[in-house]
């Protein structure tokens, strides 16, 4: 429509009447909305023109997080908006929005964190588009719509961490809360196939407790899955970060030494043997174990921990209290 001939009262006019069919518009959007979808207050239209920076958007966008009709300034910018995002959200909300306004990609589309009224976040899933272009093909209009995935992603949150404790369950020994006999064999095998490629050395160190039955059969079982709990916190408390220990079985551990020559590994397994020779346990019992440590020497897994193997048992037939390094 020409509006060059309109005089000022009839412009008036017109704009009240623009703003009146605006108004019925999005209240019928607003309806629409609610019926049509079972997740009412799910989802809310805008569309902002971009000239006058005015965003225009069916109030779920804004009621659902907890702000009253009344409390919407008449005129919305575009900064109402991005003002209540998460910090850790703002960045990359506008470089999606750059990002689509100069043409980089086809759609905008971002998930976000957006404020409510009593300081919560909600998470919002936006995407919109640009749909008019001035003369200069300058973006003039965009539309969009925005999606309430809080409770998606806090099913998403939950399914993580279920995730994350199954698989330490699969890993940890329930007992002792070291690794377990899986995670050894798996991060033994994983060095192995390491010192193929990069020439370096790797050793083990099997322990087993010197007369644990005899401790469980004087103190009780459960004063021997402390003592196993506590010689576990001992052996781990030993290593270093690169090292793995673990329980390999009943009243056995294993630590993994990555590259490590055989002397090292000797001296730490040795530290470990005296450590736990000099801790008191509970009702003033000492428990002692021994060790065999064997450098890694080409052979498959299964060779490797039998050559650790009889170097324990050489040092149980030797008298015990001992770790054998050779
Ligand atoms: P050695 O010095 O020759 O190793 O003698 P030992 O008594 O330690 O060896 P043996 O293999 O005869 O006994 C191992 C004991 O470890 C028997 C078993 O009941 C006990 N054991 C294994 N797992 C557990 C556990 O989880 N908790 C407790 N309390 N005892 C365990
Ligand atoms: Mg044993
Ligand atoms: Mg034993």
């Amino acid at each position: 429509m020409d509006y060059t001939d309109f005089s000022h009262e009839q412009l008036l006019e017109r704009i009240n009447e623009l703003e009146l069919l605006n108004g019925q518009l999005l209240m019928e959007r607003e309806q629409d909305t609610k019926l049509e979808y079972g997740w009412t207050g799910n989802l809310g239209h805008w569309y902002w023109n971009v000239k006058t920076n005015s965003v225009t958007f069916n109030p779920l966008k804004i009621t659902t997080l907890g702000y009253e009709k009344s409390e919407i300034p008449e005129n919305v910018t575009y900064q109402f908006f991005t003002d209540k995002l998460h910090p850790e959200d703002y960045q990359k909300t506008m470089d999606v929005m750059m990002d689509h306004l100069y043409g980089k990609v086809n759609v905008y589309e971002v998930e976000y964190r957006i404020q409510t009224k009593d300081g919560d976040y909600k998470w919002y899933y936006d995407r919109g588009k640009i749909t008019k272009y001035d003369e200069d093909g300058k973006p003039l209009f965009l539309a969009g719509i925005v999606f309430d995935i809080t409770e998606k992603k806090r099913l998403q949150e939950e399914l993580e961490y279920k995730n994350k404790i199954l698989a330490e369950m699969s890993s940890i020994d329930g007992l002792t809360k070291i690794s377990n006999h899986r995670t050894l064999v798996e991060y033994l095998t994983a060095g192995i196939a390491d010192v193929g490629r990069v020439n370096s050395s790797l050793c083990i160190a099997i322990f087993d407790i010197d007369d644990f039955k005899q401790i469980n059969d004087r103190n009780g079982h459960v004063y021997g899955d402390e003592v196993l709990i506590e010689i576990a916190a001992i052996i781990k408390n030993s290593i270093r970060s690169t090292d793995l220990a673990g329980r390999y079985g009943g009243e056995e551990f294993m630590v993994v030494f990555m590259n490590t020559e055989l002397e090292i590994a000797a001296t730490i397994a040795e530290r470990i043997r005296k450590s736990i020779e000099n801790t008191l346990f509970a009702n003033g019992i000492s428990v002692t174990i021994s060790g065999g440590v064997k450098q890694y020497n080409g052979e498959n897994v299964t060779d490797f921990i039998h050559e650790a193997d009889k170097n324990l048992y050489e040092a149980k037939n030797a008298g015990k209290n001992l770790v054998i390094s050779k």
